[in-house]
C-alpha cells in the first residue's frame, strides 16, 4: 500500500487531530478557518477513515447517502450527486477524497503515522505526543477523532493463527480487492460486515460455510436510486431539512409515533410495520412504535414480524430457525440492512453453522474444527467486528494531569462529560466519544455537531484569553449518571452487545453510547455553552473560572413528560372550579396506559361516618391470604377517587402481594377538613375489622397514601395509636403532604415547571382548610406527637414541593425512634410513581418501595 507523507511533522503545533476520516477532515476544516496551526495523523494511507479500511465486498452505508453526508457547506452538497440509495464503499471514499481536495486539507495530514502517546504537561499547558515513528511533537488542544469503529477486534478463537490459507479481516481488507472464484471460502461472524459480505462472497465462492455465533436481525434495504421523496425535500428546502436531521432523534429526519404496540389495533399494528419494512430504512424499522424500545411486549411485536419474514424466504426450517434471532431485544445489537442475505441461505453451496450448537473448537491449519465436525478451506474471512468506541481511545497510551492514564481511569467503563471530554486530561477532546449519541445516530451529523461544539469552545476560549479547560468531577460523574439513566428506561442493556462493550473479553459490561437522542444531545451541549460552560474548569492568562453544576438531573422520560406537557399549553388547574379540574383529570387518566393485570378486582363500599364510601380492592393472582394495604389517593382532598390512581394500585398489589383496599373519601370544598380524615379513620377501622374477609392477613395491615392520601394515611396512623386501634403494622407516605408551612425551600426551587406546582398547593390547601386548622396535627401530621407510631416507608422526590416536608416528617420520625425507610426519588417529581408505564424510571424506585415494605413487614414486631 503506497503511503503518501503530505506534511512533515511540525514540533509545536496549536491542535493535533487524530484521525481523517468524517470527523478528522472537518476538524481540520474548522481549526483552518479559526486561524489555528493544526495537524492531524492517521494510521491509514489516505483519508477515508472506515471508508478507507473496510473495503470488503457489500460494504456501503446503512444511513441514506441524502443524509450521510456533509451538511456544512451547501457549496459542496451542490456538487456532489450520490448514486444510490445506499452508497458503496468506494462511492464514499470517492466522496470523502473529493472533501480534502477540494478545502486542500491533505496538507496538513500525516499519513501512515500512527500516535502511540499523549502526555498532559502541566507546566507548560501541552500534550505532548510520540507517533509510532518516533517522532515528538506537542500541542495545546489534543482531539481524537479516531472513530468508533476503527479498531476491529482480532478473533477471539482458539487457533486462529495457526491457519495456513487466506486469511481475511474485514475491517482491514486488502486494497487489491480478493477473488474467492473456485474457493471454499468460510465466513466467521454474521453481525453488518458478515451481512453485507455474506452473499457477495456466496456468489464468486465454490462453497461458503458461514459461522454464526448469534442471529442478526436484518432487513432488506431495497436499494437503488436515491429515496425521491428525500431528494425533493432536500430540493424544496435543503437547510430546513439539515437543521431537522439536527434536531431529530437519531440525525435523519423521520416522524416519531405515538402508537403503542401494546394498544394499537392489529390491523395497525401490521401496517406500520409492513411500511417500515417497505422502506428498507434503519429509522423506520426502529420506530414502528412508539414503546418498542422501552416495553418488551411491544419490542417483541416487532420482532416476531420479523421473524416470520425471515422464515418465509428461508426455505430450511431449520437453517430459518437458526436465522431467527430470539434471545435479545429487537434494536438493542445494531440492526442491519441487507441485499439478499437470508436468501443466500437456500444456495445449494451455502451452508451455515450454528455455533450455539456446535462450537468452534479450534482453527486448524487447514480449516475450523467445531465440537462435531472438521472443514477444510482455501479462504477464512473473519467479520468479528470492532473493539467499538473506547478502543481506539485507550489504545494510545493517554496520560492525564495527575499521571494516570486514560485506560486506566475507565477501567470500568468511560467517564465522560457529554462524551467530549473527561476530567483529569485537560485540553483533551473526543469527537463522537462514549456517551454521546454517536453509532445510534447518523453519525455525520453527530460529528459535525461535535467538531462545531468543539470549535466553538476553542473559539470562544481564544477570544476570553482562556487556554485550559477541563469538566468537573461533578459535571462528569452528573452526565455518567443521566447515560445511565437513559439506558436504564429502554432494552439496550438486555442484549449482549458491542454496545455494552460484551464482544470483547473483559471489557467492562457499560452501555456505551448516549441514547437519549440526538436532539435532547444537542440540547444540552448548547445549554452547557449558554450557561458560561456549565461544569467546565477554565483557566489562562485571564485567570481562573467555574460555573459548577450537573446540565441534567431530572429522570430523562419525566423531562420528556415534562415537555410533552409544556408543549401542550395545558391551563393551570388553580385557575379552574374544582368541578372542571375533576373533569379535566377524568380526562387526563382516561388515556394512561391501565398497569398490570391482577388475580382480581372489586368494587364495593364500605360504611363511612357521613354515608358509604366506595373502595376498589385489587387481590394478587397469588393464593391467600395476603397482607393487606388500606390506600388513600392523591388530588390534595380536592380531586380523586378510589380509581384515580388505579395503575399505580395495581402496580403495588402485584409488587408487594398485598389486597390492596382502595378507599375513596369525601373531598372539598364541599366537604372541608377535617370530613376526610374522619372518612379515612373509618375505613381504616373497617378494613382492620373486615381483614379475614377481606382476604387479608389479620395484623399486617399498612396504612398508604400519595400525596394528600399520604397526609391521611400519616395522621390515621397517629389517630390510631392515639385510639388505642386498629392496629396498624407499617405506613406507606408517598410524597406526603405533612405540614401547611409552604415556605420550605423546595417550594420554591420546585414550585414551578414539575406537575405539582406551589400555586397548585394553595389552591388545595385554601379549598381543603381554615388558616387555624392547618396547623392541626389532624392536618399537619409534622406538628403532631410521632413517637409510637408504627415503622415507616416515606418517599419523597427531588423535583417535588413536598420534597422538603416529607424528609422533614421522615428525619423526625427517625428522631422520635420510630423505624423508617426513607426513599429519596432521585430525579423524580411529584407524580412520577404513579404514572406507570409512562415514567418507566419510576419502576426501580416502586420496586424498592415494595422491598422496603417487606422488610419492615419481616423486621421484628415493634410491641
Ligand atoms: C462498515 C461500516 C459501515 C458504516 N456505516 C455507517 C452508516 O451507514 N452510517 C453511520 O452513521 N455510520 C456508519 N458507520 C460508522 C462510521 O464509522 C462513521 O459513520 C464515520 O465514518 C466515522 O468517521 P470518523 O472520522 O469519526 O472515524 P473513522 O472513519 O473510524 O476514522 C478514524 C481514523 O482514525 C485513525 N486512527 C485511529 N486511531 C489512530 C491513532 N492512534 N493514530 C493514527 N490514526 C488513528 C484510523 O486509522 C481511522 O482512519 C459505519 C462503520 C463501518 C465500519
Amino acid at each position: 500500500m503506497a503511503v503518501s507523507r503530505s506534511a512533515d511533522v511540525p514540533a509545536e503545533v496549536d491542535v493535533v487531530v487524530v484521525g481523517a476520516g468524517f470527523s478528522g477532515l472537518y476538524l481540520l476544516y474548522r481549526l483552518r478557518e479559526l486561524g489555528l496551526r493544526a495537524v492531524a495523523f492517521d494510521e491509514a494511507g489516505d483519508v477515508g477513515g472506515t471508508w478507507y479500511w473496510n473495503r470488503y465486498p457489500g460494504a456501503r452505508c446503512d444511513v441514506p447517502t441524502t443524509d450521510y453526508a456533509y451538511s456544512f457547506d451547501p457549496e459542496l452538497e451542490r456538487d456532489w450527486t450520490w448514486s444510490e440509495k445506499y452508497a458503496t464503499q468506494p462511492e464514499i471514499l470517492a466522496y470523502l477524497r473529493h472533501v480534502a481536495d477540494r478545502y486542500d486539507l491533505r496538507r496538513d495530514i500525516r499519513f501512515g503515522t500512527r500516535i502511540t502517546a499523549a502526555a498532559w504537561d502541566e507546566p507548560a499547558r501541552r500534550w505532548r505526543l510520540r507517533t509510532a515513528d518516533g517522532d515528538e511533537l506537542s500541542c495545546r488542544y489534543y482531539v481524537m477523532a479516531s472513530g468508533c469503529l476503527s479498531l476491529p477486534k482480532a478473533p477471539d478463537i482458539e487457533g486462529a493463527g495457526r491457519y495456513r490459507g487466506e486469511v481475511y479481516l474485514t475491517g482491514r481488507w486488502p486494497h487489491e480487492g480478493v477473488d474467492f472464484g473456485g474457493k471454499r471460502v468460510a465466513v466467521v461472524g454474521t453481525g453488518s460486515s458478515g451481512i453485507q459480505s455474506i452473499p457477495l462472497i456466496a456468489s464468486q465462492a465454490a462453497s461458503l460455510t458461514v459461522f454464526q455465533r448469534t442471529p442478526n436481525f436484518s432487513i432488506p434495504a431495497r436499494n437503488g436510486p436515491p429515496s425521491p421523496e428525500r431528494l425533493a425535500a432536500l430540493a424544496t428546502d435543503r437547510a430546513g431539512y439539515r437543521e431537522a436531521a439536527r434536531w431529530s432523534r437519531g440525525g435523519v429526519p423521520s416522524e416519531l409515533t405515538d402508537v403503542s404496540g401494546l394498544t394499537a389495533p392489529e390491523e395497525v399494528r401490521r401496517q406500520r410495520f409492513e411500511d417500515a419494512w417497505r422502506s428498507g430504512e434503519l429509522f423506520g424499522i426502529l420506530g414502528v412504535f412508539s414503546d418498542q424500545a422501552v416495553n418488551l411486549a411491544s419490542n417483541d411485536l416487532v420482532a416476531e414480524m420479523i421473524r416470520e419474514k425471515i422464515r418465509g424466504v428461508v426455505g430450511d426450517a431449520d437453517v430459518a430457525d437458526a436465522l431467527c434471532p430470539k434471545d435479545y431485544p429487537f434494536g438493542t445489537k445494531r440492526p442491519c440492512l441487507d441485499t439478499s442475505y437470508f436468501e443466500t441461505f437456500n444456495l445449494p453451496h451455502v451452508r451455515l453453522v450454528d455455533l450455539r450448537g456446535t462450537p468452534i473448537a479450534s482453527v486448524t491449519e487447514a480449516g475450523i474444527d467445531t465440537t462435531t465436525e472438521s472443514f477444510e478451506f482455501d479462504a477464512i474471512v473473519f467479520a468479528t467486528g470492532f473493539d467499538a468506541m473506547t478502543g481506539p481511545l485507550v489504545s494510545v497510551d493517554v496520560t492525564g494531569a495527575d499521571g494516570v492514564t486514560l485506560e486506566r481511569k475507565w477501567e470500568h467503563g468511560p467517564v465522560t462529560y457529554l462524551g467530549l471530554m473527561t476530567t483529569g486530561f485537560p485540553n483533551f477532546f473526543m469527537v463522537t466519544g462514549p456517551q454521546s449519541p454517536s453509532v445510534l445516530s447518523n453519525m455525520v451529523v453527530s460529528i459535525e455537531q461535535h467538531v462545531d461544539w468543539i470549535a466553538d469552545c476553542l473559539r470562544r476560549m481564544r477570544a476570553e484569553n482562556l487556554d485550559r479547560i477541563e469538566p468537573t468531577a461533578l459535571a462528569e460523574a452528573g452526565w455518567v449518571r443521566h447515560n445511565q439513566d437513559c439506558a436504564d428506561i429502554t432494552l439496550y442493556p438486555r442484549a449482549n452487545s458491542w454496545y455494552m462493550g460484551a464482544n470483547v473479553p473483559g471489557k467492562p459490561r457499560v452501555f456505551l453510547p448516549y441514547v437519549g437522542g440526538v436532539d435532547a444531545y444537542r440540547r444540552a451541549c448548547d445549554e452547557v455553552t449558554e450557561k458560561g460552560f456549565l461544569g467546565f474548569r477554565l483557566d489562562g492568562p485571564a485567570g481562573p473560572r467555574c460555573n459548577d453544576g450537573v446540565i441534567r438531573r431530572v429522570q430523562p422520560d419525566v423531562a420528556m413528560v415534562l415537555d410533552l406537557m409544556a408543549s401542550l399549553g395545558l391551563p393551570p388547574m388553580e385557575t379552574m372550579s374544582a368541578t372542571d379540574a375533576r373533569a379535566f383529570m377524568e380526562v387526563i387518566d382516561a388515556g394512561r396506559p391501565p398497569g398490570p393485570e391482577v388475580g382480581e378486582i372489586i368494587d364495593a363500599a364500605l360504611p363511612g361516618p357521613a354515608g358509604y364510601l366506595a373502595y376498589r380492592l385489587y387481590r394478587p393472582p397469588s393464593r391467600g391470604p395476603h397482607p393487606l394495604i388500606a390506600y388513600f389517593h392523591g388530588g390534595g382532598w380536592v380531586l380523586g377517587s378510589q380509581d384515580s390512581d388505579d395503575p399505580f394500585c395495581r402496580d403495588l398489589c402485584v409488587r408487594t402481594g398485598s389486597v390492596v383496599v382502595s378507599v375513596n373519601y369525601r373531598h372539598a370544598p364541599e366537604d372541608r377538613f377535617p370530613a376526610a380524615v374522619d372518612d379515612a379513620f373509618a375505613a381504616v377501622c373497617w378494613i382492620a375489622a373486615n381483614a379475614t374477609e377481606l382476604g387479608g392477613i389479620p395484623g399486617q395491615l399498612t396504612v398508604a397514601g400519595w400525596s394528600a392520601g399520604g397526609n391521611l394515611a400519616a395522621i390515621i396512623c397517629q389517630r390510631a395509636r392515639d385510639a388505642g386501634g386498629p392496629d396498624i403494622s407499617s405506613q406507606l407516605l408517598l410524597h406526603p403532604v405533612t405540614d401547611c408551612d409552604l415556605g420550605r425551600p423546595s417550594y420554591s426551587s420546585n414550585g414551578e415547571g414539575f406537575v405539582l406546582t406551589a400555586a397548585l398547593m394553595r389552591w388545595f390547601w385554601d379549598h381543603y382548610a381554615d388558616g387555624p386548622d392547618r396547623a392541626d396535627p389532624t392536618a399537619s401530621p409534622l406538628r403532631g406527637t410521632l413517637a409510637g407510631l408504627p415503622p415507616a416507608v416515606v418517599v419523597t422526590a427531588e423535583f417535588d414541593p413536598l420534597r422538603d416536608e416529607g424528609d422533614a416528617y421522615a428525619e423526625a420520625l427517625a428522631a422520635a425512634g420510630v423505624p423508617v425507610r426513607h426513599i429519596r426519588a432521585r430525579g423524580h417529581v411529584h407524580t412520577s410513581l404513579v404514572m406507570v408505564d409512562v415514567v418507566i424510571s419510576g419502576a426501580p424506585v416502586r420496586a424498592e418501595i415494595a422491598g422496603a415494605l417487606a422488610g419492615l413487614r419481616q423486621a421484628p414486631a415493634r410491641r
